[in-house]
């Protein structure tokens, strides 16, 4: 294995490599490389790793609203359910006791 020092940058040539991208095994400059998740990476890695979590991120996210708009729909049915309770724990007096009446 070449020493670092003797690398030269994968996109610039005329640079020192100071890091290997542990994914495609290329040495980069410091331009190149970035660090993510506490490894350094370079940019084309970068961003084909980032690519990923975004689509499983936006599956996530459809679960999470498809989990939302349930526990409203249910919300909305004990929301209905506990007027028709009330409702019915009301003494039919309260329904039939009209003003006029109670002289
Ligand atoms: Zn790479
Ligand atoms: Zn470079």
């Amino acid at each position: 294995m070449q020493s670092l020092a003797t690398q030269r940058c994968f996109n610039h040539a005329n640079r020192e490599a100071v890091a290997r991208c542990p994914s495609c095994g290329q040495t980069f400059c410091r331009e190149c490389i970035t660090e993510h998740d506490d490894r350094v990476i370079c940019a084309a890695c970068l961003r084909k790793f980032a690519r990923l979590p975004l689509l499983r991120r936006r599956g996530f996210a459809g679960v999470i609203r498809c989990g939302e708009c349930l526990l409203g729909l249910l919300a909305a049915w004990f929301f209905f359910y506990l007027i028709g309770e009330i409702l019915l724990a009301l003494p039919s007096s309260f329904h039939e006791a009209a003003l006029w009446q109670s002289n």
